[in-house]
């Protein structure tokens, strides 16, 4: 529920993109409307977007009446794009309330990648990562997770499409998990955004009791974890919720993970010069990993001048990878996109500064 004001009075409406389409059915028929009319509700929502229940032009004018004074549509707005020199844009976008979040667009071959955020900010204190230093400003709603696939389709050029969908922007999904698998469910919806499961990835910082939840909740989506380390030693250092949740823990967690054929668990490994980039590190890695149907990405660090980690040479992220690959598993070296706008892995982060170089849509 979010407080809409109306010159002095303030009324608690709700705001319809949080509702699942159960839950939005639900609520049709608390208000004595036919159910059925949620779907077509649904429809004006997220698969055709319109912001305005006059737009909605299929229903009767006293459904849209009723609607009208019984609730509101919430929109993320877009404030600035900036675009890479390899094509990749970043986008500021601002919620209800003034909250500020970031998303990416990623094209790539036969694929236009969206990366969205489920947090402003984020509480886990990763100490290599940029949207730490802002701390947690608030979770986001299911509405604000999803609603930032429209926002994001509303700049698309004539043609493109979004195909894949990513949760690895601001915040940790799965500490906000409640309103990520609502958000997920309308992204799989047939009348909501209309994504198959396979095309949609979260990724977790390795929050276990999350893990379990979303293997649960049978919504099928692929699971990246962001490992970065072969020790609980070095892994509660970069990433301190590992003291809650240890490598043992985690690990099992991603054995129990139900994955359907041919799919694999995705696991990130951001290298640190010194850090967690030796021989060593990489037979652990594939040590830690038997009897786990995955894949490893490897994502070279992206510096910034706050972040006290650097990148190691090519030579030794290659030598780390051969080392994987010989073991059987397939690892990629992912070359972040977006580097020259701070699009890049973990360097999501939003200062009124970086708007300075932003390009302000009209
Ligand atoms: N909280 C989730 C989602 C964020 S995804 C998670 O941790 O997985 C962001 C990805 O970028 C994660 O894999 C994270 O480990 C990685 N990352 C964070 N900081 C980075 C940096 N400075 N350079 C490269 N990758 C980074």
């Amino acid at each position: 529920m979010t407080v809409v004001s109306l010159g002095a009075s303030a009324v608690q409406v709700p705001d319809l993109r949080d509702f699942t389409l159960k839950e939005l059915t639900q609520w049709m028929t608390s208000l004595d409307e036919p159910a059925y009319r949620a779907r077509q509700i649904f429809h004006w929502l997220w698969k055709r977007p319109v912001e305005d229940f006059r737009q909605m032009t299929d229903l009767p004018i006293a459904c849209r009446a009723v609607l009208e004074a019984q609730a509101r549509i919430g929109a993320v707005a877009v404030v600035a794009v900036q675009s890479s020199a390899d094509g990749t844009r970043k986008l500021l976008l601002r919620l209800l309330d003034g909250e500020q979040i970031e998303a990416v667009l990623i094209p790539e071959a036969r694929r236009l990648t969206a990366c969205i955020s489920t947090q402003a900010g984020c509480a886990m204190e990763c100490g290599f990562c940029l949207t730490a230093t802002m701390g947690l400003h608030r979770n986001l709603r299911p509405g604000e997770i999803a609603g930032q696939l429209v926002a994001l389709g509303s700049t698309l050029a004539p043609g493109e499409r979004i195909t894949h969908v990513v949760l690895m922007g601001m915040g940790e999904p799965l500490a906000n998990v409640t309103a990520t698998e609502k958000a997920l469910q309308i992204l799989v919806a047939k009348d909501g955004l209309g994504f198959a499961p396979r095309r949609i990835t979260l990724s977790t910082v390795g929050l276990v009791p999350g893990i379990r939840r979303l293997a649960q909740s049978g919504l099928g989506v692929n699971l990246a974890v962001s490992l970065t380390a072969t020790t609980d030693e070095v892994r509660d250092r970069l990433v301190p919720i590992n003291r809650h949740y240890p490598l043992r823990e985690l690990l099992q967690a991603c054995r129990d993970f139900p994955l359907p054929p041919r799919r694999h668990i995705t696991f990130e490994y951001v290298l640190m010069a010194d850090v967690n980039d030796h021989v060593e590190d990489a037979r652990r890695l594939v040590t830690l990993l038997k009897g786990i149907r995955c894949k490893v990405n490897l994502i070279p660090l992206n510096e910034a001048p706050n972040i006290p980690f650097r990148r190691p040479p090519r030579q030794r992220i290659e030598a780390f990878q051969r080392i994987v690959e010989r073991a059987g598993y397939i690892a990629t070296i992912r070359d972040s996109r977006g580097q020259d706008i701070s699009a890049a892995c973990g360097m999501l982060a939003t200062a009124e500064t970086r708007l300075d170089t932003a390009c302000a849509i009209p």
